[in-house]
Parts: C-alpha cells; sequence; structure tokens
C-alpha cells in the first residue's frame, strides 16, 4: 500500500481558517514526503447536512487538493466491528453502563490521571453484569494494560499522556473517535497523521489501540492551533473566520490563503510554491494569532 497523510474533518458545521491551515500543513506535510493525500470524513457523529460540500469546497478553493474519492466514516461500520470484535476476542474490552454523571461523580482510584474513567465497570461479577444488562445499553470499553504511553511527533517531540479504559463503542452502537481512527488510518494507509494540536493528548490512547491491533502507529505532526485576540482557539464566535464570511466581507478564498501561508513563513500563491520550499524543522511553534486579511 502506498504511504499517504490526510485531512479528517468531522462536518459538523463549516471549516474556519484555523482548520483551513492544519489541512495546508497536512497537504504540504503528506506532498513534501511523496505521500499521496487522502480526505476522510468522520461523520460517525454531530454531522450536519450541508457541512461536507461546503468543507470540500473551501478545502478545494485555498488549494487543499486530494487523491481519490472522499471517505466517509459511516460507510465503514463493518470495519470498525471486525477490529472491536478481535479485542473482544482477546479479552481487551468490557461492557460499561455508567452514565456521565456517574463517571464523574465516582471517586477516582489512587494516583488516577484526572479525566481518566474510574474503572467501574471493568470487574462486575456476573450478577451484577446481568442486573445492569437489563437496565440500560452498554458502551464497550478498552481493557487498558497500562495507565499511559509514549508517542513521538515530529513537532512535540516526546510526548507521554494518559491511557485510560477509553469508549470503543457508545451505548448508542456508534464506534468511537478514537477506534474509529486508527482503524481507518491503518486501512488507508495513511502512516503521517498531521492535526491540530488539541489532539495530542489523545494521541498516546490511539497509539496504544494501534499496538494493541498489531497495526504500526503513524508518524505524528500535531500543529500549533490558531486562536483569537484572547489566545483562545479560534471559533465561530470570534467573527467572520470561514471563508464565507470572508468572502462575504470582500476577500478572495486566494487572499485567505495567502495570510495563511505568511503565517507559516510561506510564500503566497498557489501551494506549489510553498510546496518548493516547505521545511516542517522552521514551522512556527506558537499559536497563531488570527486577524482577518
Ligand atoms: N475529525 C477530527 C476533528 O475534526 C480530527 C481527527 C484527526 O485528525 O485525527 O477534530
Amino acid at each position: 500500500m502506498t504511504s499517504a497523510g490526510r485531512f479528517a474533518p468531522s462536518p459538523s458545521g463549516e471549516l474556519h481558517v484555523g482548520n483551513l491551515r492544519t489541512a495546508i500543513l497536512a497537504w504540504l506535510f503528506a506532498r513534501s514526503t511523496g505521500r499521496k493525500f487522502l480526505l476522510r470524513v468522520e461523520d460517525l457523529d454531530r454531522a450536519r447536512a450541508g457541512a461536507e460540500a461546503g468543507q470540500l469546497r473551501d478545502l478545494a478553493a485555498v488549494g487543499v487538493a486530494w487523491d481519490g474519492d472522499v471517505v466517509r466514516q459511516t460507510a465503514r461500520e463493518p470495519l470498525y466491528a471486525a477490529a472491536i470484535n478481535r479485542l473482544q476476542e482477546a479479552g481487551l474490552t468490557y461492557e460499561c453502563f455508567c452514565t456521565r454523571r456517574e463517571i464523574q461523580e465516582a471517586p477516582s482510584a489512587p494516583h488516577a490521571p484526572q479525566g481518566a474513567y474510574p474503572g467501574t465497570c471493568r470487574n462486575l461479577d456476573p450478577a451484577e453484569l446481568e442486573f445492569k444488562r437489563s437496565t440500560r445499553p452498554a458502551a464497550l470499553r478498552l481493557r487498558a494494560e497500562t495507565g499511559e504511553y509514549s508517542v513521538h511527533d515530529l513537532v512535540h517531540g516526546g510526548f507521554t499522556g494518559v491511557v485510560d479504559d477509553f469508549v470503543l463503542r457508545r451505548n448508542d452502537g456508534v464506534t468511537a473517535y478514537n477506534l474509529a481512527v486508527v482503524v481507518d488510518d491503518a486501512e488507508q494507509g495513511v502512516d503521517q497523521v498531521v492535526r491540530g494540536d488539541d489532539l495530542l493528548p489523545s494521541t498516546p490512547r490511539q497509539a496504544y489501540l494501534a499496538s494493541l491491533l498489531h497495526i504500526p502507529a503513524p508518524e505524528y505532526a500535531h500543529v500549533p492551533l490558531v486562536v483569537n485576540a484572547d489566545s483562545v482557539r479560534l471559533a465561530k464566535r470570534d467573527g467572520a473566520v470561514t471563508l464565507a464570511d470572508l468572502e462575504a466581507a470582500g476577500r478572495s478564498a486566494d487572499a485567505v490563503r495567502d495570510r495563511l501561508l505568511e503565517s507559516l513563513g510561506l510564500p503566497h500563491g498557489p501551494l506549489e510554491r510553498a510546496l518548493a520550499v516547505f521545511d516542517p524543522a522552521v514551522l512556527p511553534r506558537e499559536p497563531w494569532v488570527w486577524s482577518a486579511p
């Protein structure tokens, strides 16, 4: 299988300039290393009608072109089910009946990191299990055999983070992001993951899961986010931050692309021009404060 990079937006709304900047970076990382570039729509959750079409249009408008067909996670349930089966057969899963509230209110195990699942359902006896099954549908969790895992990141260097008994399949039957992303990247030949550094804390969970599935973890590059004037991650409420908003205010897609390239220390113009001089080693390491072009 040829190696590839990818961009994997969730079609929950419009992309903003922060997402577009990350997509440009993912494209540059992939192309500069001779990889294909794939586009995967992560629509298992929070998909909004019409959002995908708008996202694809905006990516194309700033020059991010992808190879082959767009892949949608909702069409790939059998792959996720097969991976979950393998974990189940290896005794690496358990059913969990906790509500969010119960998890929040449960006393956390001594030394357990903040936010880690407290393990309430990890060792239910058969009678408890039978009773709980009669009360509500179960989510499926990973029976993790470690509390932390280390990854290497091209931007951050070594990173060690929490691994807990995270959810693989929610109690409404939807495959969880952490499982889907690992299965998809492996199945699509993605061996380079470039995404916003808000996802760095999830990465040890994903790399650990890959190891349990005997999948090599991809190369990671978690890139700095775009923030507003208060240093808070950019969001729709920050005004004109989507291509549509900016175009309505008289800025062309080319001008927005150029502004994003400039923020990366790269030349204006088609992305091929930036590609010719792209050097990950000199990328800015700090969040970038957005101001309209
Ligand atoms: N779909 C995720 C998001 O839009 C990104 C997942 C990834 O790149 O691994 O936040």
